[in-house]
């Protein structure tokens, strides 16, 4: 099939190469010159495992173009994809502002056959018929235009008005294993009212519910579960305020943990093998954040304020977040007292592993609550330290390696649980520090390793 992929940050190039990469004929479009230079020259501008091998075999087979041209993408795709970013605005509201830029282009240049229109930014709880009337809007506009190019065209010599549907089709991707994740999700949403464009986004999935690209291709085909739009739309915040809201759940038992003397990693296994409650999202540690969680939890409680509802456990799960994201230093301050004119290293910055992304990384409220407090900060993270990724980072020394992180601190906290974190030589590390103390602000590392290479181990509720 014919693909147009509006905004390509990390959900729409992963959507757009994957697509590709099972046969249909991509056209990504964004507005950032930059990015599509890089990417015409087959590099990703994001670090996502696996992205850019499935980008480079994409352009080779001509499966896969890029562009800023959006009237040409709109040209080329049966099925529109919207995924530019809706980050939060200060109320906590979604802003919706690059959402209405790309519905009201694509009605400006909608022509030709019927065409899908599908809403995968996450996107508030309307916005698919809100997206149709921006694109009406557009499509005016255009009809305007020609008149008075045309001037004083009569009516019915006008173009006939094109024919589209708008589908909600919210991404659970995550990032880290975004490919691997739009390869085998665990199912496939899909909100809409018009039977045409549901049958035409199943066929365009097809090649993914019958698992051909999957780890595990003898699996039962993957669950498409087909809504209304609004509904399509909260399952996308509530899958996320869920999620947010059962790690909040977990680090409020670890406090409570560390006050009676429970280990909370002992706790969420007890209670992670009861199949009611699942293993999964039960790490304490120091809190949720990145580019989605926050911002979809402070939506959804919005929402639910423009309604009338007080979203009281989701705020609940905010605040419980915003006190355990400076659960660490709380414990360097335990441990160490003063922090003024100590230097504090930072294991990781990226909000999670396998990510080159600091949106909302809890690393970046460490960092400015350290700097205030009068102490030093330093830091190490396998991706930003190698590409140099300094992006909204100030008041932090980037280090290249972990042992000359190590030198010279007086703590270490492991911020983000890298893989790489588990195998360092923390005996030297240890040795090259002022004051071999490590935070596990993930209770990633074993502590008796910790303890064997001469640290003190302070982990999370443990
Ligand atoms: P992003 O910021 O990484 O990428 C957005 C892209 O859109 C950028 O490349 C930007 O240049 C481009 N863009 C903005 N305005 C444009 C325009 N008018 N025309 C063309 N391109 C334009 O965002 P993201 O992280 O990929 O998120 C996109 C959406 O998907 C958001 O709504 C987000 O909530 C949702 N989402 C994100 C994730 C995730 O893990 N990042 C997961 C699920 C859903």
């Amino acid at each position: 099939m014919r693909v147009c992929v509006i905004g390509t940050g990390y959900v729409g190039l992963v959507t757009g190469a994957c697509l590709a990469h099972i046969g249909h004929d991509v056209i990504c479009v964004d507005n950032n010159e930059e990015k599509v230079k890089i990417m015409k020259a087959g590099q990703s501008p994001i670090f996502e495992p696996g992205l850019s091998e499935i980008m480079q075999s994409a352009i080779q087979t001509g499966k896969i173009e890029f562009s800023t041209d959006l009237a040409a993408g709109v040209a080329h795709g049966e099925i529109l994809f919207i995924a530019v970013g809706t980050p939060p605005l200060p109320t906590g509201e979604s802003d919706t502002r690059y959402v209405e830029a790309v519905a009201r282009g694509i009605g400006a240049n909608l022509n030709g056959g019927y065409k899908v229109i599908v809403n995968k930014s996450t996107v508030p709880i309307g916005s698919g018929d809100w997206v149709r009337m921006i694109v009406l809007d557009g499509i005016a506009e255009r009809q305007k235009n020609l008149v008075t190019a045309g001037g004083g065209v009569i009516e019915d010599k006008l173009p006939e008005l094109p024919q589209f549907d708008v589908v909600s089709n919210p991404e659970f991707l995550r990032e880290g294993s975004a490919v691997y994740d739009t390869f085998n999700p665990d199912r496939i949403v899909l909100g809409g009212n018009s039977p045409r464009a549901i049958a035409m986004m199943q066929e365009l999935y097809a090649p993914i519910v019958e698992r051909k690209f999957a780890e595990n291709q003898s699996l039962h085909p993957v669950p498409i579960l087909a809504t209304d739009l609004s509904s399509a739309e909260m399952i996308k915040y509530a899958a996320n305020a869920f999620l947010a809201t059962k790690i909040s759940f977990i680090n409020e038992v670890a406090n409570i943990c560390d006050r009676v003397g429970a280990d909370v990693t002992q706790v969420a296994k007890g209670i992670g093998l009861d199949s009611r409650i699942g293993n999964k999202f039960l790490q304490a540690g120091i809190g949720w954040g990145g580019s989605c969680f926050p911002k979809d939890v402070a939506a959804l409680i919005h929402t639910a304020d423009d309604y009338g509802y007080e979203a009281q456990l989701l705020k609940s799960a905010v605040s419980v977040n915003e006190r355990q994201r400076l659960i660490a230093l709380e414990k360097l301050q335990q441990v160490l007292k003063i922090l003024k004119g100590k230097t504090v290293g930072l294991l990781g910055l990226t909000f999670k592993p396998d990510t080159d992304d600091l949106r909302d990384a809890p690393a970046l409220n460490l960092i400015e609550q350290l700097n205030r407090l009068g102490a030093k900060v330093k830091a190490y993270d396998p991706i930003v330290s190698q590409t140099g990724m300094r992006h909204g980072l100030s008041g932090v020394l980037v280090e290249t390696d972990a042992e000359r992180l190590a030198d010279g601190c007086d703590a270490l906290v492991l911020v983000t649980e890298w893989q790489q974190f588990s195998s360092l030589d923390y005996a030297k590390m240890a040795q090259l520090m002022s004051n071999p103390v490590i935070i596990d602000g993930r209770n990633f590392l074993d502590p008796e390793t910790l303890v064997r290479a001469g640290f003190q181990y302070v982990g999370v509720g443990r």
